[in-house]
């Protein structure tokens, strides 16, 4: 709560940080910034939005790199952004064509590729992980 300031317009964070692997409390994170009445965006990459509803968790944008797990494949650049209602939508998604950013068919199709074995890829994945971690 500290950290806002009066000309704080979005709180953007990464829970699991990069590098340091910190674990943000996102629902103290969003309590903070929605009584300023400012949105939270969460980088959600880390869990491929399967692991951490960040919805659930009062988030209003999240956005992963779609390169990763949801590609599978490491021949795929793309990224996802998710917005939890219409008017957060009217705020962000004009953005993406005024930036002229797109994503291509031949990309999206990577990503249903890799949507299909994600799955079975985050089963093993967290199995790996909870046997190293324990
Ligand atoms: C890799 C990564 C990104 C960026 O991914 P790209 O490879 O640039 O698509 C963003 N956030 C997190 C947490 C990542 O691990």
């Amino acid at each position: 709560e500290g950290l806002l300031r009066p000309n704080t317009t979005l709180v953007w964070t990464e829970s699991p940080g990069s590098v340091t692997m910190e674990v943000q409390d996102v629902p103290a994170i969003v309590a903070a910034a929605h009584a300023r009445g400012v949105p939270v965006a969460l980088d959600n990459t880390y869990t491929a939005g399967v692991y951490f509803d960040a919805f659930a968790h009062g988030v209003d944008i999240s956005m992963q790199a779609l390169t990763k797990y949801v590609g599978g494949h490491s021949d795929l650049l793309l990224g996802s952004v998710s917005v939890n209602s219409e008017a957060m939508f009217e705020r962000v998604g004009s953005v993406f064509a005024d930036l002229g950013m797109g994503a291509s068919p031949d990309d999206c199709s990577l990503a249903l590729r890799g949507l299909q074995t994600l799955a079975l890829r985050l089963e093993r994945l967290q199995a790996s992980t909870l046997a190293v971690a324990v």
